[in-house]
């Protein structure tokens, strides 16, 4: 049987996984780790979810333990391995995995990404660290800036390769690579295989091996995924018809843009739910706030775009909602594989309007699975009023904050304007279609005044 003792792990790494409740290795965990042991190159296709993170971290640990110290001295404790991550959120998650897997050694390891001080990571730097995880473009500051020296790097690991090429890192990657010793050992890690990923494995990796442990861009047998064929306008009421019709404690809610996200936050908030955003305009402060709010329970629906949420890792995520599906078929993989982790059992939702079809046609194309449709039923009422004073009352009682004589801004509308009861009237009209095409699923429960009967 395969478990972490056959694959001659040190005794003091073997103590941190017990603790952190890992009984048995996974797949990518049982072929690379002896790879990696044995000094080579790797190129390993693994998706978000499958234990990547200790496939690289706990051999990378074993082979820098000769160099240990437990001597304060920085001088004992100089950079040895590297591992270059596209997003400050997986950066800070793949360092506490490390962290918690040396646990019982005397290696350190140290978190630099951009949107804070750098002045706050010098002293850390400065007394010195083995394992250093970095975002790019932080490193190249700390670089210019000569708080860090990476003369002794004998390890590099690119975490999530595709998407640092998605964002466009591959010339902050070649600076980097070229301070780097020649001598060293590269890990790529990768969930899918574009000709670019391949074009920079050939470059940087000495006679790999290849490792894949799913088939490239597959998605999770343990997802149940869905599609509701919705209009545009409609979006909304479904997502928090969905959030409340579903036995799921908590959702993740995908959208394209970081003003999407933004709206939905406030609109799920206006109606009562436990919401919060993360995007690339929030703080880093705000955006951990909001993951550790969301990690603990604190909040149920964290609303994501796609370059915020790479590399989240929560656990028991039992429900990814695409609120607007992506129109790079790769990143519907990486979105879904956020549920069904571990082993557990997750629902995938995506929301999917006519104009979106052709997307997820794309997506259908590439993980070579057809997904079901939920068409929603739709009812027939009498249409007792014009249809656009039945869509205009279910703003109003959706935006009761505005009630006030202060200019608001609203970025949804992006323009400014001075709410009064005729004014939001106006302002809040989202679609004119009559109330009795309104789908079934999602009317609300109680009627709703129309500003007519006010
Ligand atoms: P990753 O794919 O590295 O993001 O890991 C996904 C999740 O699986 C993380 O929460 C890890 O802590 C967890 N994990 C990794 N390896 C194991 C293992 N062998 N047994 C149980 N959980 C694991």
């Amino acid at each position: 049987m395969n478990t972490f003792a056959n694959l001659n792990l040190a005794p003091e790494l073997l103590r941190a996984l017990t603790e952190s409740g890992y009984t048995l290795p996974t797949p990518i965990q049982t072929q690379a780790i002896p790879l990696v042991l044995n000094g080579r190159d790797l190129m390993a296709g693994a998706q978000t979810g499958t234990g990547k993170t200790a496939a690289f971290a706990l051999p990378m640990l074993q082979k820098l333990l000769p160099h240990a110290s437990s001597s304060p001295s920085p001088a004992r404790h100089v950079v040895r391995a590297l591992i270059l991550v596209p997003t400050r959120e997986l950066a800070i998650q793949v360092e506490a995995s490390v962290k918690a897997y040396a646990k019982y050694t005397h290696l350190r390891s140290l978190v630099v990404f951009g949107g804070v001080d750098i002045k706050t990571q010098i002293p850390s730097l400065r007394a010195g660290v083995e394992i250093l995880v970095a975002t790019p473009g932080r490193l190249l500051d700390h670089i210019e800036q000569k708080t860090v020296q990476l003369n002794q790097v004998q390890m590099l690991v690119l975490d999530e390769a595709d998407r640092m090429l998605d964002m466009g890192f591959m010339p902050d990657l070649k600076r980097i690579l070229a301070l780097l010793p020649s001598l060293r050992q590269n890990l790529m890690f990768s969930a899918t295989f574009s000709n670019e990923i391949k074009k920079l494995s050939s470059e940087f990796l000495v006679n790999p091996e290849l490792i894949e442990v799913a088939r490239s861009n597959a998605t999770s047998a343990n997802v149940t995924q869905k599609v509701y064929l919705v209009d545009h306008a409609d979006k909304h009421a479904l997502l928090a018809t969905l959030l409340r019709g579903s036995n799921a404690a908590q959702a993740l809610v995908f959208t394209k843009t970081k003003l999407t996200a933004s709206r939905i936050a406030r609109q799920l908030q206006r109606e009562g739910f436990t919401a919060d955003a993360i995007h690339g305009d929030k703080s880093q402060l705000e955006r951990m706030q909001a993951l550790d709010a969301f990690k603990s329970g604190k909040i149920t629906v964290l609303i994501a775009t796609d370059v915020a949420a790479r590399g989240l890792d929560i656990d028991q995520l039992p429900m990814v909602i695409n609120y607007e599906i992506p129109s790079a078929p790769e990143d519907y993989v990486h979105r879904i594989g956020r549920t069904g982790r571990g082993g557990a059992f997750g629902n995938a939702v995506s929301l999917v309007s006519s104009d979106e079809e052709k997307y997820l046609l794309e997506i259908e194309k590439l993980i070579k699975t057809q997904i079901e449709r939920v068409s929603l039923p739709k009812v027939e009422l009498p249409v007792a009023k014009p249809a656009v004073h039945a869509e205009r009352s279910v703003e109003l009682r959706m935006r009761p904050a505005h009630n006030t004589k202060k200019p608001v801004h609203d970025a949804w509308f992006n323009k400014p304007y001075e709410p009064s009861v005729t004014t939001r009237i106006e302002e809040v009209v989202v679609s004119s279609r009559p109330r009795s095409q309104i789908p079934a699923l999602f009317m609300p429960k109680k009627t709703i005044a129309t500003d007519a009967e006010n």
